[in-house]
């Protein structure tokens, strides 16, 4: 009982080295392989490189600048609305013009913002994946 195990064991250990199989075509390649020689895919874990890694950071962080820009422009649109409505300096001047710009304004504002975040994820999905330089 006890041989029979360690025998098993030992033959696993030599022929597992050699081969492993494709997880995506199932074809035989080299234990070591990094990329199938059949299909062409990463059997590695890959990223898009740190450039592009960079580029996503740079973009999440516009997106939340935009967005902490848009809620300082609604507290100060705020008080704006309430000195308005205090002063009354124009008869065309109402609150409710003061809260129209004021929508407007941050709108642009967050849509610009999540446009540019956007567009910086688009650009760092261009890089071509790699095998991850990190383990
Ligand atoms: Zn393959």
């Amino acid at each position: 009982m006890l041989a029979t195990r360690s025998i098993s064991r030992e033959t696993a250990k030599v022929r597992a080295p050699a081969v492993k199989s494709c997880p995506w075509c199932r074809d035989e390649i080299p234990h070591d392989a990094k990329k199938c020689r059949s299909c062409g895919e990463w059997v590695v874990s890959t990223s898009h490189g740190i450039a592009a890694m960079m580029l996503r950071l740079f973009g999440l962080a516009w997106v939340a600048l935009s967005f902490a820009i848009a809620a300082g422009l609604w507290f100060a649109g705020q008080a704006l609305r309430g000195w308005v409505w205090m002063h009354s300096v124009n008869q065309q001047l109402t609150p409710r013009v003061v809260d129209f710009v004021l929508y407007v304004v941050i709108a642009i504002v967050l849509l610009k913002g999540v446009a540019i975040g956007v567009g910086f994820g688009i650009l760092a999905r261009l890089a071509p994946r790699r095998p991850r330089w990190w383990t």
